[in-house]
């Protein structure tokens, strides 16, 4: 046997096989919509964080081709080398605009975004406090830094004060990070209380918004608009791959925090920026949101409408305060088996169990959309209901 065979990761995928938990990707034969040809059969697509369908929008498509006929496909450098163009800055400003911010800051993806700005906007010396249920690139973000880490019980505001209250006097900064939109339930962060805790124990507030942005507030302003907290939250993060449709990330900040990420982020030092036709597409949804809000009333009519029927049939829709609608079966083995079932009725919706989520409260999590047809979430209902049936679980 040769070192070279990766004996260690042979048994590891082994016993990934043994758990019945090793994954062959389902392929999409074209593009991500709300019915997908999925191993080429067409699906009602209950999957995708797509939520506007800006990912497939005309005027989107058509702005990013004339972007690589002027720029080219590749940005060829690092932004703080040679590779920002005039695109990457006028994106920025877009989008200070629609986040009501002094100045937003573009990265490659939602996750370079947590990765680069927690690294470095905190030190040793600093404390970040972090809801349990945040997302696995603020995790990640959070053990690149050298602070001091602590966790809160998720949304759960007396524990947030404990930990603020142990750690008065003992830091120079400490910075409370939540998500705005928690993405396995659909509930929101308790944003008022927070910012109210963090006045009051002199926090920083940190809010990742990537499921927000686009969902919630005044044309999609995200969790903060929805709140009222402007110039409250001092650093709001957002994707550009959800809602906006196309790829990337952002943080809206301050001016001062804005000159420090430039020197500072490390994803943006070491690693080429957003594409041309990516970095326009974004400035065409950014704008197309900022014009009109058509989308989100589309999206949450379709979320209320979604969500009635499945509680009419007599599912458990959850606590969901967003567009997102987890039905939950419950057991793991059931709720898989529930998943293959909706593909066999012509429905993909993804199955989420233990350890995604606590063990017992396995679902389908549902990603309705403003690009579902009336008739498109009717089929995705009836599935449900053969489904629902066939498991004797209605
Ligand atoms: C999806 C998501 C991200 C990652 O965004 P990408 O742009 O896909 O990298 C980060 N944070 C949260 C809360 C998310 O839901």
């Amino acid at each position: 046997m040769s070192i070279h065979d990766l004996k260690f990761l042979q048994e590891k995928v082994n016993k990934l096989k043994e758990d019945g938990v090793y994954r062959v990707l389902p392929v999409l034969n074209g593009k991500n919509s709300s019915t997908i040809v999925l191993d080429g059969k067409e699906m009602v697509n209950l999957s995708a964080n797509n939520y506007l369908g800006l990912a497939n929008d005309p005027d989107l498509k058509k702005r990013a081709q004339e972007a690589i006929e002027k720029y080219g496909v590749g940005a060829g450098a690092v932004r703080t080398i040679i590779g920002n163009m005039d695109l990457h800055e006028e994106l920025e400003k877009k989008l200070a605009i629609f986040k009501k911010s002094p100045r937003a800051f573009i990265f490659q993806s939602g996750y370079d975004c947590n990765i680069g700005t927690i690294q470095a906007i905190t030190e040793k010396g600093d404390l970040i406090i972090s809801d349990e249920l945040n997302h696995a690139s603020i995790i990640d973000g959070i053990r690149m830094t050298k602070a001091d880490k602590a966790v809160f019980k998720h949304s759960d505001m007396e524990d947030l004060e404990r930990v603020l209250v142990e750690a008065q006097g003992k830091y120079k900064t400490i910075l409370i990070i939540t998500d705005g939109v928690f993405s396995m339930d659909g509930d929101l962060a308790k944003l008022p209380e927070i910012v109210k805790l963090a006045e009051k124990y002199n926090a920083l507030t940190y809010v990742d918004d990537a499921h927000g942005s686009g969902v919630m507030g005044s044309h999609g302003r995200g969790t903060v608009d929805h709140f009222g907290l402007h110039d409250k939250v001092d650093f709001v993060i957002g994707t550009l791959s959800k809602a906006i449709g196309v790829k990337g990330g952002y943080v809206a900040c301050n001016e001062v925090a804005y000159e420090w990420l430039n020197h500072r982020a490390r994803p943006v030092l070491f690693s080429t920026t957003l594409s041309p036709g990516d970095t326009a597409a974004c400035i065409a949804s950014v704008e197309k949101l900022i014009e009109s809000d058509e989308l989100q009333k589309k999206l949450w009519d379709n979320a209320k409408y979604f969500k009635e029927q499945l509680g009419k049939l007599g599912f458990n829709t959850g606590h969901s305060e967003t567009p997102i609608t987890p039905v939950i079966i419950g057991d793991e083995a059931k709720t898989m088996e529930f998943s293959k079932k909706l593909r066999e009725y012509g429905v993909f919706g993804s199955a989420i169990v233990f350890p995604t989520v606590p063990r017992g409260t396995g679902r389908i999590r549902c990603m309705i959309s403003a690009a579902h047809s009336k008739e498109e979430l009717d089929k995705a209902v009836k599935a449900f209901e053969l489904a629902g049936k066939d498991m004797g679980i209605l």
